[in-house]
């Protein structure tokens, strides 16, 4: 039998402890029901553990993402709270080959900014529109199983473009709100050997990732986004000079 994937699920944890609204629709936290949609939808092939901003090292030591094949990030007001260390583990993981899914307000995140090298901001607004998304590219893995050319849910905040991201690798959703905005929604990037996917919805106020759609993207997600290919990576090892080694003589 394989083994299963590996992911772990970070979340800043801080609304749903000091919003009563948000406490109402994730009362033991983003990452629990982000978890449980997992669970629900890979069953033995996914092995998850969630880590909490309050924790030692954020809950990513080493160890812990020695561990990790795919981390997944929610983060919103507390992004200067991260600390360095831990953003440069994490980005030296990805760069190794450890796959890394960002979520909605994930856009400011240090570590997607680190990542991405541009500032990552956007256009939004709190109303409670509906969100219609478009898939694009239909044949991608991130959206194996869906039958229609889009989803929908019924309230979530808008995010609108200019999305200052690099030209995304690929793009498989794209939105539409109900205010006329649209914005790239799930795209795809590769730093060293790592995949990244961001995927906008995930409001900490709405529902979200209780919803079907969303539990299968993000499933997918973390499918597409684990380690493939050698398990090597070369770049740092030390290698002999070839022009100081001794000069092979004939006899
Ligand atoms: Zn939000």
């Amino acid at each position: 039998m394989p083994l299963p994937l590996r992911a772990t699920i970070w979340n800043e944890f801080l609304h749903e402890q000091t919003n009563e609204i948000v406490r109402a629709v994730y009362p033991d936290g983003i990452h629990a029901v982000i978890a449980e949609g997992l669970h629900q939808c890979l069953g033995d092939a996914v092995a998850v553990r969630t880590a909490t901003l309050a924790e030692p090292e954020h809950g990513l030591s080493e160890a812990v993402l020695d561990q990790t094949d795919v981390l997944v990030w929610w983060g919103h007001i507390a992004h200067d709270r991260v600390e360095d260390v831990v953003v440069e583990r994490v980005h030296r993981r990805v760069i190794e080959g450890m796959g890394l899914v960002v979520l909605h307000s994930g856009h400011g995140s240090k570590i997607f900014i680190k990542l991405m090298g541009t500032g990552c901001m956007i256009r939004w607004r709190e109303a409670g529109e509906r969100e219609r998304l478009w898939i694009v590219n239909p044949g991608h893995p991130i959206v194996e199983g869906f039958e229609d050319e889009y989803f929908e849910l019924p309230h979530e905040e808008m995010y609108g473009e200019m999305f200052d991201i690099p030209q995304p690798d690929e793009l498989i959703l794209i939105s539409w709100f109900e205010g006329g905005e649209v914005f790239r929604s799930c795209c795809t990037f590769r730093r060293g050997k790592g995949k990244i996917l961001y995927f906008r919805p995930g409001h900490e106020t709405y529902p979200t990732y209780y919803d079907q759609n969303v539990r299968r993207v993000l499933a997918n997600g973390v499918q597409w986004a684990a380690p493939t290919g050698s398990r090597f990576f070369g770049a740092a090892r030390n290698i002999r000079d070839p022009l100081s080694a001794p000069v092979p003589r004939h006899s």
